[in-house]
């Protein structure tokens, strides 16, 4: 047996596992089976001389905890944090821009309603106590339903008397938020249409959900413990996504790890007993102590493992483990800057942009996808990173990354072989309305479907999260109650993916909580 720990896949939180379980003295090796680390963190030549982020434009944020203790910035990582998180396009050509700055942005929300402008600083501040008391959530393993040890009730107990600490208001916020529809919860706070619709977006972020669905408000809430704002990070490392990918590996190679790319393993075998394999495509078996997966939890327990290996009751909760993609993916390399109307300041568009100005337009835009077809009117996440880091594109050109949702994984007419140049020209056709010029621009584009992104990025479903984050696949339920403490049925398998706790985006959370249980399992000789 050569290795203590297999890790199986290099995405950032396979990465960030391999970083803390090699300095904790295990010998550990991460297969890789794209031929470049980073999974989401990539960054990809799109053109000669224009480089975007494959996947992901905005980090998580990355928990500073991940950051502070694997030294990421000696090895690379450099964030570039634009002053404006979200500009917000209306078709009427007006625009609202939300700044990380409270002051400034209630100057933009006072040019369409006074009330809202008055009301914006309660609504930061509220959203920035409830995350605080939610945050400590983030970085702890979800307590045993069944089992719970004195560390889960300790740690619970915390969380308990940060709540109390809220004051009534915010108590009884959090409870009746976490449930609620977004849209509900943004008409209690706005009259503002366009800003309703903003803040709404991030709840449905990713899933397969409209504004109206029940249990959307848990993403603001969510969004908020990551980084204390209901509005979603705007930051990314200078060279792209790829550079939180590239730090990484750097890290978890100077700490003793092993990285091999192009590797894509096949299968994993007898991860109930002692000797634990995996087949790589092409044959090649490696041993090793204990395997852990940075693969989703369909792709570990529905495709790695054989199902024999499996209790039946476990293969059917997995197999009604909901991973339906709904976002699809164009990049394009610009000729210039695209400008678009009603904005006068370049500075604003160094954010992530949004399209979806009303509420009404998002749920349509959902709806789409409920009856199996893309939106004709998408809500589109956009951000063009060349802006705040002018070496991803040649002089004066630009490179633009745009999330397009709603794009479900399964089309009800035709295919996304047969359908993505008609996909990639509706979604040009919508930004021409508000950037007008803008296909005269393109020098080159990429289209990723929900379909690419299981095919290519192994991601279950094409789900950019490894799975739907509601209130029943989450938490202590993340994959699934009895299984969310990063063990598995089988005693020497692990995750460490965003199908774990607490979830997907760009944190490292899941890989540094699943490194701590697998390290102490090593420590009291389980494994
Ligand atoms: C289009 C898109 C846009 C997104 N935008 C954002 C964003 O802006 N901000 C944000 O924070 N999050 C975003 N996300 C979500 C984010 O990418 C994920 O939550 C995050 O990447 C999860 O990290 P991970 O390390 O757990 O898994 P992944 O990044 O999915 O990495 C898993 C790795 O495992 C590898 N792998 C899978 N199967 C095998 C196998 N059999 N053998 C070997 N290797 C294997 C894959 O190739 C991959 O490298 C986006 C996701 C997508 C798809």
């Amino acid at each position: 047996m050569t290795y203590d720990v297999i890790i199986v896949g290099g995405g950032h939180n396979g990465l960030v596992a391999a970083c803390y379980l090699a300095k904790s003295g295990l010998k550990t090796l991460v297969l890789e089976g794209r031929e470049v680390v980073g999974g989401g963190a990539v960054t990809e030549e799109l053109h000669p001389g224009f480089r975007c982020s494959g996947l992901d434009h905005a980090a998580g944020p990355v928990s500073s905890q991940v950051v502070a203790d694997l030294n990421l910035a000696r090895h690379g990582l450099e964030m570039i944090t634009p002053e404006a998180r979200v500009l917000a396009l209306s078709p009427d050509g007006k625009s609202l821009c939300i700044y990380n700055d409270v002051g400034r942005t209630v100057s933009e929300i006072d040019k369409f309603s006074k009330n809202d402008a008055k009301v914006y600083p309660e609504f930061v501040n509220s959203f920035s106590r409830i995350g605080r008391v939610l945050a400590p959530l983030l970085s702890m393993t979800p307590p045993s339903i069944d089992q719970p040890t004195k560390t889960d009730l300790w740690q619970l107990g915390k969380v308990g008397l940060a709540f109390r600490g809220l004051g009534k208001k915010d108590e009884y916020r959090l409870l009746r938020w976490a449930p609620m529809a977004v849209a509900d919860l943004v008409s209690e706070w706005f009259e503002t249409e366009l800003l309703r619709a903003t803040v709404a977006a991030r709840g449905i972020h990713g899933a397969f959900a409209g504004p109206w669905s029940a249990g959307t408000s848990l993403g603001l809430l969510w969004q908020a413990a990551m980084d204390g704002s209901a509005f979603g990070s705007a930051s990314y490392p200078k060279g792209g996504m790829g550079g939180l990918g590239q730090a990484l590996a750097t890290a978890a190679k100077a700490a003793g790890a092993e990285i091999r790319t192009s590797a894509r393993v096949a299968q994993i075998s007898d991860a109930y007993g002692d000797n634990p394999k995996l087949m790589l495509e092409g044959g090649e078996e490696i041993g090793s102590r204990v395997v852990v997966s940075n693969a989703d939890p369909r792709t570990t327990f529905l495709k790695l493992v054989d199902p024999i290996d499996l209790e039946p009751n476990f293969l059917l909760k997995m197999r009604n483990y909901r991973a339906p993609g709904v976002v699809a993916k164009l990049n394009l390399a610009l000729d210039a800057l695209p400008a678009f109307r009603g904005v006068d300041d370049t500075a604003k568009l160094s954010g992530r942009i949004h399209i979806g100005h009303e509420i009404d337009y998002l749920e349509r835009a959902f709806d789409a996808s409920k009856y199996g077809d893309f939106s004709s009117n998408p809500y589109l996440d956009i951000n063009i990173p060349s802006l705040g880091d002018p070496s991803l594109a040649p002089a004066g050109k630009h490179v633009m990354s745009i999330h397009v949702q709603f794009a479900p994984y399964k089309l009800r007419q035709g295919d996304w072989t047969t359908r993505r140049d008609e996909f990639a020209s509706n979604v040009i056709d919508k930004l021409e309305a508000y950037a007008p010029g803008l296909r005269e621009m393109i020098v080159a584009s990429q289209v990723i479907t929900p379909l690419d992104l299981e095919q290519k990025y192994g991601l279950s479903g094409g789900h950019i999260h490894h799975g739907e984050q509601t209130l029943d696949q989450f938490f202590t339920f993340r994959p699934l109650i009895g299984w969310a403490q990063y063990r598995t049925p089988l005693k020497r398998l692990y995750l460490c993916g965003a199908g774990t706790h607490p979830g997907g985006g760009l944190t490292g959370l899941p890989g540094a909580n699943a490194a701590r249980e697998i390290a102490r399992d090593f420590k009291e000789r389980k494994v």
